[in-house]
């Protein structure tokens, strides 16, 4: 078998599926290949946040990428939905991140005021005394002693996020083949040869898309794509009764009424097991934010991969030696998909990344 196509796609997760959509807007025949059910997902199993406060304190340039993608959004959304009938759930009412205790409470001020000082007004927060996030939140814990609050945070159903770009994209005339794990490209005069478990595939541009399998298919092209796993494990509880108007990092409510709880950080490679005592610290803390959870039967659990980088930054490259070669790597995939739709995917059409990327590039870890 031998295709031949304007632009592939390595990775058909939020990444890809993003920048895939994105393409096949600007009018560009393209495919998504993916390795298929076995591969290490972090697109289906992450907590649904299109989270804006403290991300990029300290590194403009990540936080207007993610300002950026963040204000796309409810437009990304909609555009979503009349597209394909999905309802993704999106909803961006403002976000809480609650703290247990003053010297939390201290340190996300600081952080959060580093970041709107190099923002300029942009990244607008308030941090809520406990007495007035009561008021937003009423059921929170007695061990609460505040939060803090951006009107910028939002959340949304990961899965029917995925769901509606890749039908769209299908409707735009894309081809997605999810048994072809990509073990080989060739770089030639006019494009890729992409060796797949299913044939070889050729194309004029190839973004690399592959999350943790970035890793070892940018040397290919002669990139550097620094990514590791890192895992969080998630319990997802029975429905209850709508307590929690807006997300927060830790618990957040689906719009079908089950609780989602989460975000631990474990570096122990390629291991998605759920663990005991990791489930319990979780449990615990949601507990402690609130209380009535107590009472709620947990449904499921998982265990997942972030795709890491050294410092927690997305990376974005092309390659000089290879023209059209591009790689897209970050642990933010949900909140970043309308930037990458919108904005990435048109640069890879043009054939050159915008300047504001320029500081997202892994030549940034070259001493
Ligand atoms: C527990 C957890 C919670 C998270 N919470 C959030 C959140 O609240 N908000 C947020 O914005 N982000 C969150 N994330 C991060 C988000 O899920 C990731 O940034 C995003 O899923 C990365 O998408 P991806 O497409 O790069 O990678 P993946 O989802 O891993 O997809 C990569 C795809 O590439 C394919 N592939 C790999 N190698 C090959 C190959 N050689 N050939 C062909 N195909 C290949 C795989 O089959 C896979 O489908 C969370 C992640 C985790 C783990």
């Amino acid at each position: 078998m031998s295709m031949n196509y304007d632009a592939a796609i390595v990775g058909g997760g939020l990444v890809g599926s993003a920048v895939a959509y994105g393409l096949a807007q600007q009018g560009l025949r393209c495919a998504i290949l993916d390795e298929g059910d076995t591969a290490l997902r972090a697109s289906r199993g992450n907590f649904g946040l299109v989270w804006v406060q403290g991300k990029g304190s300290g590194a403009p340039v990540y936080a207007d990428w993610t300002m950026d993608s963040s204000n796309a959004w409810p437009g990304f959304a909609a555009e979503l939905s009349d597209r394909t009938g999905v309802d993704l759930s999106f909803s961006r009412r403002g976000g809480i991140d609650l703290c247990l205790s003053e010297e939390e409470f201290a340190d996300r001020d600081e952080k959060l005021g580093a970041l709107a000082s190099h923002q300029n007004g942009r990244f607008r927060y308030e941090m809520l005394r406990r007495d007035d996030l009561l008021k937003y939140m009423p059921d929170v814990g007695p061990d609460v002693v505040g939060g803090s609050y951006s009107e910028h945070d939002g959340h949304v159903s990961p899965l029917y996020t995925m769901r509606a770009m890749q039908a769209a994209f299908l409707a735009l005339g894309g081809e997605i083949n999810s048994n072809a794990r990509v073990t080989r490209i060739d770089p030639s005069n006019d494009g890729f040869s992409i060796h797949t478990a299913t044939g070889i595939v050729n194309s004029g541009k190839l973004v690399l898309a592959a999350g943790l399998g970035n890793a070892n298919l940018a040397k290919e092209v002669g990139l550097d794509q620094p990514v590791y796993p890192l895992k969080g494990q998630i319990l997802v509880t029975e429905r209850v009764s709508p307590f929690l108007d807006m997300p927060t990092v830790h618990v957040r409510q689906t719009g079908e009424g089950s609780v989602m709880l989460g975000d631990s950080h474990e570096d122990v490679g390629l291991d998605i097991r759920s663990t005991p005592n990791i489930m319990q610290d979780i449990a615990d803390r949601a507990r402690r934010y609130f209380p009535l959870l107590a009472d709620v039967r947990v449904v499921r659990t998982w265990g997942a991969l972030r795709v890491m980088t050294p410092d927690g930054l997305p990376v974005y490259d092309q390659s000089d030696r290879y023209p059209g070669a591009f790689a897209a790597s970050c642990h933010s995939g949900v909140t970043l998909a309308a930037a990458h739709a919108h904005i990435f995917a048109k640069y890879v059409a043009n054939g050159r990344l915008g300047p504001e990327l320029k500081g997202l590039s892994a030549e940034r870890f070259d001493v």
